[in-house]
């Protein structure tokens, strides 16, 4: 099976609709997560997300979206755009949001937001927290997202370490024997130091991975963003992918 993988859409329509263009054909969608929170158009993502074949996990965005989680872990602007985001949601949109778990497995794959120990909140940034993490699940490979940068992590169990493997690569990289830890990294708001969005297919079938990027009209995120008076930090990040 093809899978289109995607996380932190952030409400980023453009960005979504970029990747839905570039991708491949897929079977299923897996989004791991934060489908709301800093961008204009979060009612338009996830009825485009629910159009398809698809597994979605809900990130801290859309839990404190829906009053799940409280605001003041967030910093003044996630927490400006979150109240924007908050009064903007349909009810058909919470009511989606709020059957989505943090965690999930998924035939042989774990998914989970932030980490399969802590799947809401701990951001998996380098390879000590990823091999601390590979006890908490007991598939061969887990999906994460939160972080916003697309990594994959490979265990080394003769080392009792993790090493991580960076993109860009010159091809699809086959998953096994060693356990793995992928980020697909985030199509709506990237935080590598590159403003395209992050995305990535797994073939089920062959176990391949492939980190993919794709640019899209960031301007027209950008006004729709102004056109809401979202905060100005918000707007200007898009453009250094950071
Ligand atoms: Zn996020």
């Amino acid at each position: 099976m093809q899978c289109l993988v995607i996380s932190d859409i952030h409400a980023n329509l453009a960005a979504l609709e970029a990747v839905l263009e570039d991708t491949p054909d897929f079977d299923e969608l897996w989004c791991l997560g934060d489908l709301v929170g800093y961008g204009p158009n979060p009612n338009e993502c996830i009825d485009r997300i629910r159009g398809f074949t698809h597994t979605s996990l809900a990130g801290n965005h859309d839990w404190a979206a829906l009053g799940k989680l409280s605001l003041r872990s967030f910093n003044a602007v996630a927490r400006a755009a979150n109240e924007w985001t908050q009064q903007e949601l349909t009810s058909s949109s919470r009511t989606y949001l709020n059957g989505l778990s943090p965690s999930l497995q998924q035939g042989d794959f774990a998914l989970a937001h932030g980490s399969p120990r802590e799947p809401v909140w701990e951001y998996i940034m380098d390879a000590n927290t990823a091999y601390r993490n590979f006890e908490y699940f007991s598939t061969p490979v887990c999906l994460v997202g939160h972080t916003h940068v697309p990594v994959l992590f490979k265990l080394d169990e003769e080392h009792d370490r993790a090493e991580a493997v960076l993109p860009p690569l010159p091809e699809p990289v086959g998953l096994g024997p060693e356990r793995a830890i992928v980020n697909p990294g985030s199509v709506g708001q990237p935080r590598d130091g590159d403003p395209r969005a992050s995305y990535a297919m797994l073939d089920t079938d062959e176990m391949t991975w492939e980190f993919r990027r794709v640019s899209y009209a960031i301007e027209i995120t950008q006004e729709r963003m102004r056109a809401k008076a979202l905060p100005q930090l918000l707007i200007d990040r898009l453009d250094a992918g950071r």
